[in-house]
């Protein structure tokens, strides 16, 4: 499939993970938008949020209880901003569902 994600997640292209499971994995965004920028990345093939079914509740939710630990693992756990960009016109760059953990700046 030609999408970096999976590719990432496959190791065939490299990236700084930071934390991987059975379910997802997390690596630093190659252009930073602030200090502390992470992407956390379902190991499924999800197009975008617009795809989440009830099929992915559980998968969903192990991520959001990921998403704190990483907070603390990265210093941030005082303040950040988990986003996920769904669609072209949102800005999505890449069709692989995924949520920008961010610092405040
Ligand atoms: P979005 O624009 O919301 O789809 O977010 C895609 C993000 O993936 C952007 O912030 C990119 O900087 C980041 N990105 C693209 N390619 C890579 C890569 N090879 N390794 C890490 N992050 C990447
Ligand atoms: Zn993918």
């Amino acid at each position: 499939m030609d999408c970096i994600f999976c590719k990432i997640i496959e190791g065939l292209i490299p990236s700084e993970k930071i934390y991987e499971d059975d379910l997802c994995v997390a690596f630093y965004d190659i252009e930073p938008q602030t200090r502390v920028h992470a992407l956390i990345v379902p190991r499924e093939h999800i197009p975008s949020a617009a795809a989440i079914t009830e099929h992915h509740a559980a998968l969903l939710g192990h991520i959001w209880t990921v998403i704190p630990k990483l907070a603390e693992q990265l210093g941030v756990a005082e303040g950040f901003r988990v986003v996920t960009n769904s669609g072209a016109d949102a800005g999505q760059t890449v069709a692989h569902l995924h949520f920008h953990l961010q610092s405040p700046k």
